[in-house]
């Protein structure tokens, strides 16, 4: 109920307006959220990779309403691109689709992959194209076929997955064929029972058959290991705050011989960094999804949709000076 109702705010432009103009919001949403600028992102991936952790930059953004919206976030993507390099980061990018003009107009939305995808490669970079909801999944898979039909390969692009959806199983298989590269996530939005299983036990439970497929697929691809870099990931990355879910990886990896360098574990900034340094310590790739920007609205009211004891970290920020 009160994650519905979060999911559901974190779409209302009322309840954004509101929230956005309370000044003790941002503070809270900082926990998540690097800061406003790319300097204080590049920053806390200084942090990170000092720790021995991998970052992916995500300029913070989505629903996009005009074409020249969509066309100012493609040029702040590649720009989030060439001070990654300039800075020497190990880090990769994350975008939304919905963030350069899908839905809007999907021509201009494959134009502006395009464009960012030329610039990644000529940095030797990897874009992440995030799952969004129901809506757009099989935009969003057509737009990454359509990037691999062209100039692009799976070291370029890669796409996310999450286990609550009844047809990812069908959807990872497929693209599999194609080498494509992974996040395996649980979903993070309100979707209809005959879309997504209701229960967690059974997100929980394709989670781990999902994990088992892309292991088994990494292993059967040579175990492509991750960059020495630290941009261009292995094939799956499992991205998780659940023990449960990371112990299952982490034995079922050791049982068929992956190495562990052909896997990462991904979890987001402000989020279990006692577990982010423990698995980092114990040899694998560990990478941190750094969010930063003026539009952290949706992606903080997300977080609190997850976790209902963030909503008691929102309140109690107000009873503090
Ligand atoms: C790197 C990364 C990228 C992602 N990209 C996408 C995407 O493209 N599309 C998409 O739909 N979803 C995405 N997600 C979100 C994901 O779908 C889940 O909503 C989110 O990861 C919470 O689920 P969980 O797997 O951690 O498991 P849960 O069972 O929800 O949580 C397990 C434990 O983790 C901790 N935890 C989880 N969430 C929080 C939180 N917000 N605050 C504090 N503690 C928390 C708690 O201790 C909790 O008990 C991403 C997640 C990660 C880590």
């Amino acid at each position: 109920m009160l994650r519905s109702f979060l999911i559901y705010l974190s779409k209302a432009g009322w309840a954004q307006r509101t929230v956005t103009g309370w000044k003790l919001a941002w503070k809270t949403a900082s926990r998540f959220v690097a800061g406003e600028h790319v300097e204080d992102a590049i920053r806390a991936i200084r942090d990170l990779n000092a720790r021995g952790i991998h970052a992916t930059l995500d300029h913070l953004g989505e629903h996009t309403t005009t074409i020249e919206e969509a066309a100012q976030a493609t040029e702040d993507i590649i720009a989030v691109l060439d001070e990654i390099d300039k800075a020497g980061v190990q880090s990769n990018v994350s975008i939304k689709l919905t963030q350069i003009g899908m839905g809007l107009d999907d021509t201009v939305c494959r134009q502006n992959l395009a464009r960012i995808l030329t610039r990644a490669k000529e940095h030797k970079n990897f874009v992440r194209i995030d799952m969004e909801d129901t809506p757009y999944t099989d935009m969003t898979i057509d737009l990454l076929n359509g990037a691999l039909d062209s100039n692009f390969n799976v070291k370029t692009v890669g796409l996310v997955v999450q286990s609550y959806l009844y047809r990812t199983e069908q959807d990872t298989r497929k693209l599999l064929e194609r080498g494509v590269r992974f996040r395996l996530v649980k979903g993070a939005y309100k979707e209809p029972p005959d879309k997504a299983y209701p229960k967690k036990a059974d997100v929980d439970a394709n989670f781990d058959l999902l994990t088992k497929i892309l292991l088994d697929a990494a292993l059967a691809a040579g175990s492509p290991t991750l960059s020495k870099d630290g941009r261009i990931p292995p094939l799956p990355a499992i991205a998780t705050h659940d023990e449960r879910r990371i112990a299952f990886a982490k034995q079922y990896a050791e049982k068929i011989g992956l190495p562990k360098e052909a896997l990462e574990f991904q979890m987001l900034y402000g989020i279990r960094r006692d577990l982010q340094e423990q698995l980092a310590a114990e040899g694998y790739p560990v990478r941190i999804y750094v969010p930063f920007g003026a539009h952290w609205y949706p992606y903080f009211m997300r977080r609190l949709a997850e976790r209902p004891a963030n909503i008691w970290f929102f309140v109690s920020n107000f009873f503090r000076k």
